[in-house]
């Protein structure tokens, strides 16, 4: 499996356009790097704060916000927290409850509604059944919540409910992995905690686990245990009250960091070497090559930065990180290993390979996820994090970016060693998991397809922006309005400054795309000026020059610039032009943007012709008296209505439908247009204007 995965490709091509690289994070990276002293875990816990939080629950939430809030030592749902209380139920019986961790909770946002009451008494009698499978397991952990809008308790709430302490913490923690996943880490463990801490093997989290602590933990511990070490896994750490709980998990990680950094393995090198070159056609060539192997379209995010470039130029990568993730729960996103090199075939074959060599060791029987790898490391692209969403990209990105820092110390401590084979798979496909997984839902109609929005921070390119996200599309959007690049905050959305008529930006601009999303799968055309009227014999040359450059040529060069991308589309490029009612019906005082939008209709109509055979569908859209946008101001309205002799309200809906067309009714046409209905539909004009007489 390891061998037939690692397929690490040669030294970076001769003769690829090289440009400095366009993100100042980068550049700052590539100057700084070298020798980064990592700041060690420090204890956050406030005194104030926890006083003003009353009782045993709320304090549960207070520290356990305070582990979510350390990367380093729980990322995205990883880790549980319980705490134990007695309660007295409506008929006056007392009862011993746990608090455990919700499933789907994050531990950084988590409130008290996050954790699950369960009996404790249940619980244990649970913990001495010789066996209990998942599906009994969670009903049983459901069935015996004293709420029922409780979220489902935590897979882990029976070894919670074993552990003699009131409050239960349990984090996995990177430095902690670092020193087990190396071929003597329970030795190593042993000799940084000495009789602080018991130690249990790697066993599969849930019921399996539960069994084996309840066996060794009290054979184990002694009046000077303050946790217990899960090998290959994480850590636990236990008290009487929050604080203590809490305070223990710190000084335990921090034993880990400071034995790391006595063994030098604590301040990594990332020595970057020459910066990233801009490889936009690399990029969307392996996406689309892993969407073919997954069988749906995926984003894929590059990360350039000089940790992952460093990461990925090692020598020794394919040996290292062909090992496999730092905690097994990780397979579940990042798959059991990357793709190093770019041949994505080899890597669908041999993950096949793994699947038909575990699957008849499982219990009951799987069915086979997709293939396709979900993280890319390539000494020229660096790491590239592929996901269905943006979101599920950012977690895979993040999940490895602290898996390279753990690969990272342990070899430089040892050697490192992860899980074989049969463990990982245990994980990644564990039934329970897998649920949580498909509680998704349907993706998306744009699930893992990207757009590009020119004119996006207003009118109907911002409306254009919303139809998109909402039909689960990753939106560039483009303006030269620089509040554009800060208008939302999202991993699905990436907003760019860039002024169109510009050759050099619009092709930064796709390269930032490319890099940010892994491809382009529709283009919607939609900036354009529009002068005030005027009428031919007063219009000069430069306001002409300045219309056909906005409305015409600078739709030239982007529909030139992205269709080698659109080409590459998984689901087939698609463009959408916003052109004018002024094309099928032009009015005085408006020649240049008359003109201008009629050829940029006809440009559109061609490239429908020429691109036919590539799948890249192209339809237009012809709006008209479109009043929320930023030209019309509620004076220009008044004036125009006045102009005419009729109200605002009769002049916004002085068309055949008696209707008004408003920016989101072009943009969700838009949208559509893009989507499964238009899809036998290319080279066609569609008004949006509430019915035109001089156009029907
Ligand atoms: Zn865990």
């Amino acid at each position: 499996m390891i061998a037939a995965l690692t397929g690490l490709r040669g030294l970076p091509r001769m003769g690829q356009r090289s440009r400095p690289p366009h993100q100042g994070r980068d550049a700052r990276w590539i100057a700084g790097a070298h020798r980064r002293r990592r700041i060690r875990l420090h204890n956050r816990w406030n005194e104030n704060d926890a006083a003003a939080t009353a009782g045993d629950l709320a304090l549960r939430c207070y520290s356990s916000r305070l582990l979510g809030r350390d990367s380093t030592l729980v990322l995205h749902g990883g880790g549980n927290t319980s705490v134990k209380l007695r309660e007295k139920n409506l008929v006056g019986d007392e009862e011993d409850i746990l608090y455990v961790k919700g499933s789907g909770w994050d531990l950084a946002s988590i409130t008290e509604a996050g954790f699950a009451p369960v009996r404790l008494a249940h619980l244990l009698r649970l913990a001495r059944l010789p066996v209990l499978s998942d599906l009994d397991m969670v009903n049983e952990l459901a069935t015996h919540a004293t709420r029922a809008s409780a979220p489902a308790p935590s897979v882990e709430a029976i070894l919670h409910a074993l552990l003699p302490y009131k409050y239960v913490d349990h984090t996995h923690a990177d430095a902690l992995l670092a020193i087990t996943n190396t071929p003597d880490g329970e030795a190593r463990i042993r000799e940084v905690y000495g009789d602080l801490v018991v130690v249990i093997p790697y066993v599969m989290p849930g019921f399996d686990l539960a069994r084996l602590c309840a066996q060794r933990f009290p054979a184990q511990a002694g009046p000077a245990t303050i946790g217990m070490v899960l090998l290959n896994h994480g850590i636990f750490s236990f008290g009487a009250t929050a604080r203590e709980a809490y305070d223990r998990m710190i000084v335990l990680v921090s034993r880990a960091e400071a034995y790391l950094a006595r063994h030098r393995a604590w301040d990594l090198d990332w020595p970057a070497g020459p910066a990233p070159a801009a490889l936009p056609l690399d990029l969307a060539r392996l996406r689309r090559t892993i969407a073919a192997a997954a069988g749906f379209p995926v984003v894929m995010a590059r990360h350039a930065d000089a940790k992952s470039l460093a990461f990925c130029r090692r020598a020794d990568l394919a040996a290292i990180a062909m090992q496999g993730p730092a905690t097994p729960d990780h397979a579940i996103r990042t798959k059991p290993w990357p793709l190093v090199g770019r041949d994505v075939a080899a890597y669908a074959d041999a993950y096949r390979r793994y699947f038909a060599a575990q699957e008849p060791l499982a219990t009951e029987r799987k069915t086979m996820l997709d293939p396709a790898p979900r993280l890319v490391l390539d000494p020229e692209l660096g790491m590239c994090a592929v996901g269905r969403s943006a979101k599920d990209a950012a977690i895979v990105a993040e999940l490895y970016a602290h898996t390279m820092e753990v690969i990272a110390r342990a070899t430089a401590l040892a050697e490192y060693r992860a899980l074989p084979p049969k463990d990982l798979f245990d994980v990644e496909y564990w039934s329970l998991e897998q649920a949580k997984l498909k509680l998704g839902g349907k993706p998306l109609m744009f699930s893992g397809e990207i757009a590009l929005v020119t004119g996006a921070a207003s009118g109907i390119g911002r409306a254009c922006v919303d139809a998109l996200l909402a039909r689960g599309a990753c939106v560039a959007g483009l303006d030269l309005d620089p509040a554009i690049a800060s208008s939302r905050q999202r991993p699905d959305f990436l907003g760019l400054e860039c002024d169109i008529t510009s050759e050099s930006q619009v092709s930064v601009a796709l390269e930032r795309t490319i890099d940010a999303f892994g491809g382009l799968d529709m283009l919607i055309l939609n900036a354009g000026i529009f002068p005030g009227g005027r009428r031919i014999d007063a219009l000069d040359a430069t306001e002409w020059r300045r219309v056909m450059q906005v409305n015409l040529d600078a739709n030239l060069t982007l529909m030139r610039e992205c269709h080698p991308f659109l080409k590459l589309a998984p689901g087939a490029g698609r463009v959408v032009v916003i052109g004018s009612k002024n094309v099928p019906a032009p009015g005085p005082g408006a020649a240049a943007y008359s003109a201008a939008k009629a050829a940029l209709t006809q440009l559109a109509r061609v490239a429908a012709l020429e691109w036919g055979a590539d799948g890249i569908r192209i339809n237009l859209l012809h709006p008209n008296a479109v009043f929320d946008t930023g030209i019309w101001t509620a004076e220009v309205l008044a004036e125009r209505a006045r102009h005419y002799g009729m109200s605002v309200d009769e002049y916004r809906r002085n068309n055949v439908l008696r209707t008004d067309v408003r920016s989101r009714d072009v943009a969700e046409l838009a949208a559509e247009m893009c989507g499964p209905l238009f899809a036998k539909t290319t080279g066609a004009q569609l008004p949006v204007d509430g019915g035109n007489d001089r156009v029907i």
